[in-house]
């Protein structure tokens, strides 16, 4: 792979995704087998004046064994040290970089119960470290990085060397790493994102009417004062990070008992290790009533159960059909990839940050306010070349915001 284009994409994670700062603790989540890029992004961040980097590694394949072979109570369980660690983490105000890289059929045939519970007993025993990320008192950036089995599930009919290369080809285009300058890239790129922003925020929608051929047909109400987002945020302290590179989605957060139709899924999700594929779901004042999946329905059912406000949805993400990851035409089966070339809305937990003046509220407010809380926040898709979608104002104008899966709004 072309060291340049690596150098350039571990240097716009730092820069421009985190903004590390002079003196900053950087904490990296990392798939083994992406050694190589965590150790370049270590490299880099102490070039740029870190004061430590501390890795956490992960191997799915060790997860594998453990979900298949350890006893069903260690899946209720998780150890309060990591808890501690990220305390220790959160107080001195370091930043998170999560490499995203999972094989999407590594836990087919595991019980999808075993994963679930273990899961939520994670997300239960680490909820503060969570909800600091989520209200941006923390900043954070999911990135990918190509791993063997990833690639070929993108790629399956190439060998596996050029399935690797491919995949690192496609995520250095989306994140600009091909670029002569990528971090002026990536500041022309966030200005476009905001106009978009800004002209949803100026409006202040009470609802958006959403349609299109699939059978999607469903009305999101949207809370009173919402903020859209997209681009860069800015930290609570005031520093400006991006969450997801690539990024292309501009986002809020659909009111909490205001979800009503039926939304139908454009795109596999792989939700840890297990696809669900070809599925609809149902909304009745907010909450999930019912749900299809041809494939996966048992791991969509343990989502939806996870929690109450699982059931109900955390966020409405707008993007363009004509957009670049959209238009590589790769079906990636990877959320970071896929919900950057399609609209989509997300299970569970909203970002409190989509909500004016949400630091000043408790979560009994932010509740009230229409603003959804679970343990868990799961993308899905359901963009296509023909979504329509109508917003619709406070005195009952309607005014076209998608027209054939593309931005028409004024
Ligand atoms: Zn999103
Ligand atoms: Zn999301």
């Amino acid at each position: 792979m072309n060291n340049c284009k690596l150098k350039n994409y571990a240097r716009v994670v730092i820069k421009k995704g985190l903004n590390l700062q002079k003196n900053q603790t950087l904490v990296i989540s990392s798939p083994i087998e992406c050694a190589d890029f965590a150790r370049l992004v270590a490299q880099t961040a102490y070039d740029e004046g870190a004061r430590q980097v501390v890795v956490r590694w992960n191997d799915e394949l060790l997860s594998k064994i453990t979900y298949k072979s350890a006893p069903d109570e260690i899946f209720d369980e998780f150890p309060d040290w990591q808890r501690v660690y990220f305390e220790h983490y959160d107080n001195i105000d370091a930043a998170y970089l999560s490499i995203a890289a999972s094989d999407p059929e590594l836990f087919a045939d595991v019980d999808p119960g075993r994963i679930s519970r273990s899961n939520k007993a994670a997300y239960t025993v680490l909820k503060e470290h969570s909800e600091r990320t989520m209200s941006n008192q923390n900043r954070w950036c999911v990135i990918s990085v190509p791993t063997v089995a990833w690639a070929k599930k993108v790629f399956p009919d190439l060998a596996e060397d050029q399935a690797v290369e491919r995949l690192w080809d496609a995520i250095l285009k989306a994140v600009r790493a091909d670029t002569q300058d990528p971090v002026a890239e990536w500041s022309l790129h966030i200005d476009r994102l905001k106009t978009n922003v800004e002209k949803l925020n100026s409006y202040q929608f009470k609802a958006m009417q959403i349609k299109n051929s699939l059978g999607t047909d469903l009305e999101i109400e949207l809370p009173n004062n919402h903020l859209w987002l997209g681009g860069s945020e800015e930290s609570t302290k005031g520093i400006d990070f991006i969450a997801n590179m690539p990024t292309e989605e501009v986002f809020t957060a659909p009111k909490r008992n205001g979800v009503n139709g039926k939304v139908v899924a454009s795109m596999p999700l792989n939700y840890n290790g297990n696809l669900i594929d070809d599925f609809t779901m149902t909304f009745k004042d907010g909450k999930v009533v019912d749900f299809t999946a041809n494939t996966g329905y048992e791991v969509l059912k343990q989502l939806i159960e996870t929690d109450e406000g699982a059931a109900y949805l955390g966020e409405l993400a707008l993007v363009p059909h004509d957009s670049p990851i959209s238009n590589m035409n790769i079906l990636f089966y990877n959320t970071l990839f896929d919900e950057n070339a399609s609209c989509h809305l997300a299970l569970g937990k909203a970002y409190p940050v989509c909500i004016k003046d949400s630091e000043d509220m408790t979560a009994e407010e932010l509740k009230e306010a229409g603003i959804n809380n679970s343990l868990v926040h799961v993308d899905f898709m359901f963009g296509t070349k023909d979504l329509e979608i109508i917003g619709i104002t406070e005195a009952g104008d309607r005014v076209a915001v998608m027209k054939e899966g593309n931005f028409v709004i004024d």
